[in-house]
């Protein structure tokens, strides 16, 4: 899962330590301040400023989904293949009205892979079958 670097920690006795003020010879452990998820350091290296890396190893996939340093793109992958999901299991065709502006429905449906279908102000949703 794609997570975002961290440079702010928690240490053992639950105290705020950034990564740049962490040597590479202490074996404290460090702590995700959002998850709690154990953290791998990094001296950084070619300019850039040392920082630290989720074990996502100690920690569930839930609450690395609910971690503030979780790239928000997987949030939003997830959040589209969930709706993909519902749409996919629609005995019936969705109909609804479409309340705002008619180009940013179709675009939001577009990234989703759904299409609809109908007047400029009523629509019925459907996958478009190519995720
Ligand atoms: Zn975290």
């Amino acid at each position: 899962m794609r997570m975002m670097k961290c440079y702010l920690a928690n240490d053992s006795n639950g105290c705020f330590v950034m990564a740049k003020e962490v040597s590479s010879l202490e074996k404290c452990v460090r702590t995700c301040v959002s998850c709690h998820c154990l953290l791998v350091w990094h001296s950084g290296g070619h300019g850039e400023v040392p920082w630290c890396e989720h074990d996502q190893q100690s920690v569930s996939r839930g609450t690395l989904m609910k971690c503030a340093y979780l790239d928000p793109q997987v949030k939003a992958d997830e959040r589209h293949a969930e709706l993909r999901k519902a749409v996919g299991w629609l005995i019936t065709p969705l109909e609804f009205k479409i309340a705002g502006n008619v180009q940013v429905f179709t675009d939001a449906l577009a990234a989703c892979f759904l299409t609809a279908s109908g007047s400029e102000k009523a629509a019925t949703l459907m996958p478009t079958g190519t995720y």
